[in-house]
Order: C-alpha cells, then structure tokens, then sequence
C-alpha cells in the first residue's frame, strides 16, 4: 500500500496551489462558512450523463457487495471527470468500506477539495483515518470537521470517535472481549478497594412528576447488577445518611438540570490522586416527549452507575448498557458480558 500523502502536499495538479486545508481552522473556527477559497467548482455542479450512468451503476454494484466492480466503474468515470465531487465521495466510502484506508483518505481529500460544504467526505476521512491508525491526520481533520459543520449530522458520533483515539488502555492479549481503551482515556480512574464497600445514598423523590415508588427498586437492582457483573470488585451498601455517602442519588422531574437536556440521566464523579472519591447521580423520571417506563429507568440506572465507578466514556456497541446513545437496549436493559469484561479489566491490576 502507498504512504499516506500529507494532504497539504496532495492534488496540487488539480487544484493549483497546494490548498493548506489544516491551516484554515481558525478561519473557519470564526465564520464557520467558508474556506476563504473561491472554488470554481462544487457539488452543484453538472455531471455528464456518461459519468452519472457510471456512478450510478457503481452504486448498485456496492449495494449488492460488489464493491471491487463499483471501483472500477467509479475509476473510470473519475478519468472521464477528475473535478467530480460526486465520484470520489462514492470512491472515499467504497474503499472505506474495503478496508482500504489509504485509499480512502486519499479519495476523501480529493472530495474535501472538491466540495468543502458536503460532511461526507471529512466523515468518511475520519474513520478511514481511525481505521488505518492515522490518529494524527484523524484529529486534523476531525478538528476542521467540528468547527465547520456545527449541527453536522454525524458530530456527537466523529466527537466521541475522536476523543477515543486520545488513547486508553490496552487490555492484555488475550483478554475477554471488552472496550476498555475507549473508556480510559486518561487511564484508569478508579475506586479504591480500600473504600469498598461503597456507600449509597438515595434521595426521597418528593413530589417528582413520573416518578413511581417500584424506581427506587429499580435503582438498588441496577446498583446488585453491578456488583454481581463485577465479581464482588465493586461492592455497595446502603449509607444512612447522605455525609457519609460515597455515591448520592437524585431523582428529578426536569431534564434541563442535566448537561444534555436529551439525556435521562447524569453521572459526575470527583476525583483525588487518580481515585474516584464521591459520584453524583441524577435520574429523570418525567420527560415530555418519551414516556419513562421501568424499562427505561433501569437503562438510565445501570448506565449512570457505570460511569459513576469509573467507566469514563461510551462503548461502540449497540448491545452493551454503556453505548452512548441511551434507549438503543431498552427492550432488556442489563449488564453485558462485554460491559462486566469491561469493568473487571477497569479494577484488576493488569
Ligand atoms: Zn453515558
């Protein structure tokens, strides 16, 4: 496979002067709308009907997994039209899609340069760049991403991405399946077994719109899930009052005291030297727009807990309870396999 070119170095032939893509960020950071550079052409632009025919044959040849076919199709029509966005968007996925991360980077790049008001190709450059370990042009470009596309449709996805590849922990060879790189992305932060165990405190509801008596239940179930899951590591009681507590619980009826009005739940923890010493949570129990069931309230539970003892980020999987997007398991919230390898990597000295 070819080196990686540098892109400020990439398709000066086409584009004339090199366009020093990386260097418009703070350009970008202030009026988020333009690179500062006329391009004479675009995505509005016309394709001819021999290169539309070739694209669109491509796409129904990678639909139906001929992707190597579409290649060549797409090859073709970008040598009868090398100023196509269009074409080398569909190139960029494709070989993304192959696996084939340099090329795709570089077929990317092209696009970025050719339509640098269309998301896909930066989106397509960023995980061809993950893929391929290219962490640093990931980042570079990452950047330019969020600064340019402020409501891009894939921003909460390439943010989380992103702050992924800042680097966590390696379980050893040989581990159970797990995702303990991408929750430690400043290592381990941890509760000391010495303050095992820990302390909980729940708050009475009051008078919280949604909330049912059976959450509270819920709450202690998610809190035994853990520590079942965790094979004793992690171990609860209940605290007598909320001094002593390590973790606090609250229940509210209003989503806009948490960070992200969407969410259901909230977890903030505190540390010392690299320890955990006291987590907060909070749980909605009424929200305007979803009708919060037990299902529901255990997902927020056994999520927020998660964090709460030490898992600092989101897994990549839809099946596990600390995916970032809430609701995706809610037909039967529970504790992963993958999610209890997780949290035994996170307190075994490895
Ligand atoms: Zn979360």
């Amino acid at each position: 496979m070819s080196k990686l070119p540098l892109v400020d170095q990439f398709l000066p032939a086409i584009i004339g002067p090199s366009l020093a893509l990386f260097a418009c960020t703070a350009a970008l950071a202030q009026d988020g709308s333009s690179f500062g550079v006329t391009m004479p052409f675009g995505q509005n632009r016309q394709e001819s009907p021999q290169v539309t025919e070739l694209t669109n044959r491509a796409m129904v040849l990678s639909k139906s997994g001929n992707n190597e076919q579409a290649v060549e199709l797409l090859k073709q029509a970008a040598s009868i039209d090398p100023l196509s966005a269009v074409v080398h968007i569909n190139l960029a996925a494709i070989f993304n899609e192959l696996k084939r991360s340099e090329d795709a980077m570089q077929e990317s790049q092209i696009a970025m340069q050719l339509a640098p008001t269309d998301e896909r190709p930066y989106v397509t450059f960023i995980d061809a760049a993950i893929k391929g370990n290219h962490l640093k042009d990931a980042r570079s470009v990452g950047q330019i991403y969020l600064d340019r596309f402020r409501k891009g449709s894939t921003r909460k996805r390439i943010e989380r991405e992103l702050a992924n590849t800042s680097g966590g922990v390696k379980a050893p060879p040989g581990s159970p399946d797990n995702y303990l790189s991408l929750v430690t992305p400043k290592g381990k932060v941890v509760w000391a077994q010495s303050a095992m165990p820990l302390k909980v405190f729940i708050y009475p509801a009051g008078n919280c719109k949604g909330f049912m008596p059976q959450y509270n239940n819920i709450l202690s179930d998610a809190f035994r899930s853990w520590e079942i899951a965790s094979h004793g590591l992690v171990r609860f009681v209940p605290a007598n009052n909320p001094g002593e507590a390590n973790i606090e619980c609250r229940w509210t009826d209003d989503p806009r005291l948490l960070p992200a009005s969407q969410e259901g739940g909230d977890a903030r923890c505190q540390l010392m030297n690299d320890s955990l010493v006291h987590a907060g949570i909070t749980l909605v129990t009424y929200k305007k727009e979803l009708p919060m069931t037990p299902k529901v309230i255990m997902f927020d539970c056994l999520h927020e807990i998660g964090h709460a003892i030490g898992i600092q980020g989101h897994s990549d999987s839809m099946q596990d309870i600390m995916y970032y997007e809430v609701y995706t398991s809610v037909q039967n919230p529970h504790v992963s396999q993958r999610d209890a390898n997780t949290l035994i990597l996170l307190y075994q000295q490895l």
